[in-house]
């Protein structure tokens, strides 16, 4: 008889197709390890596969910002990693052989497929990924908290390489999310003064960017320094944060598109060039920016306790999601419990 587990499954359209259900409890394979799973965090993906506005293969167990302890190991895998404490990198599979897996982007591996989105991921008890993604948890960061550690990678892979700040540049951040108070703290560590603004629903949000030591203020409140400011990145995936920050840039200055809208919006991208804008961006992690997260989390220049709102049983997850969408707080963490 197989073992089952409790997991959160992407089964059909919209979010009524997503479901609890029961599944078999995975094996780690060849060069694998099989993580018992301590939390998981609801990201804006997440929400945007439930969607149907990102792509995912159902039925697949949903999760991708994982954080859990090593519980089996498969073959070619020392039984030494039995018992670490680990966060996980997203990507199950990647060709390995083309162009951008040759020069250190995996992340835009046509052949990428990830967890919770095209592999079973971390709504679940347990989740088997390859040894080579799991990255250890620092002892100072929180039992959940280490879910943070996948958003952190993706922020630093748009913002680190090249460092879109210097020492003395002001910076303003849309959009209050996970995404944007991790972006917020790594232009810090760049050195940027910086300004974090959302809208009034997101009180509670620009309340835990106060907490940080950053300016936070509604959007219609915004003050914008003299010529505009250096940097502004967009986190919050929407028309009228895009319009925020765009309008809020210096001429000269650089303008970062972090948060993902799922589906055409208007923008007016002529102040792109009437303004010279460097447009960047980033999408997920690569294996840099996983090196990078952990450096900044083990050197105290990012907090990740801070930005967990909350933790659920996996069982609660319409009620994660439901204060998700609502903009109730910053990152709500699912955890299986008996
Ligand atoms: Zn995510
Ligand atoms: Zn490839």
């Amino acid at each position: 008889m197989t073992a089952t587990m409790q997991a959160l499954v992407k089964a059909g359209p919209g979010q009524a197709g997503t479901q609890l259900r029961e599944v078999p409890v995975p094996s780690p394979g060849r060069g694998q390890i099989r993580v018992a799973v301590r939390g998981t965090g609801i990201c804006g993906t997440d929400l945007h596969i439930m969607d149907d506005e990102y792509l995912s293969v159902p039925p697949v167990v949903m999760g991708h910002e994982v954080t859990g302890t090593v519980a089996a190991v498969g073959e070619d895998v020392s039984e030494d990693a039995v018992g670490r404490r680990v966060a996980l990198e997203t990507y199950y599979v990647t060709c390995g052989a083309c162009l951008y897996c040759r020069t250190g982007s995996p992340n835009l591996c046509a052949q990428r497929r990830s967890i919770g989105s095209h592999v079973d991921g971390g709504f679940a008890e347990q989740v088997v990924v390859p040894l080579h993604n799991a990255h250890d948890v620092a002892p100072s960061v929180g039992e959940s908290a280490g879910a943070l550690y996948e958003p952190l990678a993706c922020v630093a892979h748009a913002l680190c390489d090249p460092a879109v700040a210097s020492p003395g540049d002001t910076a303003l951040v849309v959009g209050p999310g996970a995404m944007g108070l991790l972006a917020a703290q790594v232009l810090v560590a760049q050195g940027a003064v910086v300004t974090v603004v959302g809208t009034a629903r997101d009180a509670r949000r620009l309340a835990a960017a106060e907490d940080l030591g950053m300016q936070a203020a509604l959007t219609d409140a915004l003050r914008v320094p003299g010529p505009g400011f250096d940097v502004v990145a967009d986190c919050s995936g929407n028309a009228a944060g895009i319009d925020t920050a765009l309008q809020s840039a210096r001429k000269g200055g650089r303008y970062v598109q972090i948060g993902l809208c799922g589906k055409p919006v208007p923008v007016a991208l002529d102040v792109v060039c009437l303004h010279e804008l460097t447009v960047t961006s980033g999408f997920a992690s690569t294996p840099r920016s996983w090196h990078r997260a952990e450096v900044l989390v083990a050197g105290g220049h990012v907090q990740l306790d801070p930005l967990v709102s909350d933790v659920l049983a996996l069982s609660q997850w319409e009620q994660a999601v439901t204060r998700t969408r609502a903009g109730d707080g910053v990152k709500f963490v699912l955890e299986p419990r008996p």
